[in-house]
């Protein structure tokens, strides 16, 4: 348990939470700020700060519970479709630093849009970052 991490304090009963679904190693609960009915959030126990720093382990929990919850959210909730999500850092529009995969329901009539709308890239462009990312 990590000081001052508010999941955390989640996990460990302090603070209050709306939880949905627990195993050994994970807990879902609502997210305070829905961006739709039913959005929750899917945290391991062990704390890590995001992606970046969160044992394999503790992601592939995190990635088959956020997979459940979204099955359930389909059959509980009539959704239409699901996002997963994750931020991983300020820049990404991280806020809490605990290790966490949004799961949002989708309804055909929500209101959420894109961020950016699809613009094809340069295929020059592409390889060259393809190519950095290759390492070479
Ligand atoms: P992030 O921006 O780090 O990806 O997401 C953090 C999420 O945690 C936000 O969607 C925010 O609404 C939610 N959140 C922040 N504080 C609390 C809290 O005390 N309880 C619950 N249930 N959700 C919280
Ligand atoms: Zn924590």
């Amino acid at each position: 348990m990590a000081d001052d991490c508010i999941f955390c304090k989640i996990v460990a009963g302090e603070l209050p939470s709306h939880n949905i679904q627990e195993d050994e190693h994970t807990i879902a609960f609502m997210d305070i700020n829905p961006w739709t009915r039913g959005h929750a959030l899917v945290i391991p126990r062990n704390h890590s700060k995001n992606l970046y720093e969160v044992p394999e382990e503790d992601l592939a929990h995190t990635a088959s519970a956020s997979k459940r919850l979204a099955l359930t959210m389909r059959d509980r909730l009539g959704c239409d479709g699901v996002n997963l999500l994750n931020c991983c850092e300020p820049a990404a529009w991280q806020t809490v630093f605990h290790m966490h995969m949004h799961v949002i329901p989708r309804y055909d009539d929500d209101p959420l849009k894109l961020p950016i709308p699809p613009q094809p890239a340069d295929p020059a462009e592409l390889e060259q970052i393809a190519r950095e990312l290759r390492g070479g």
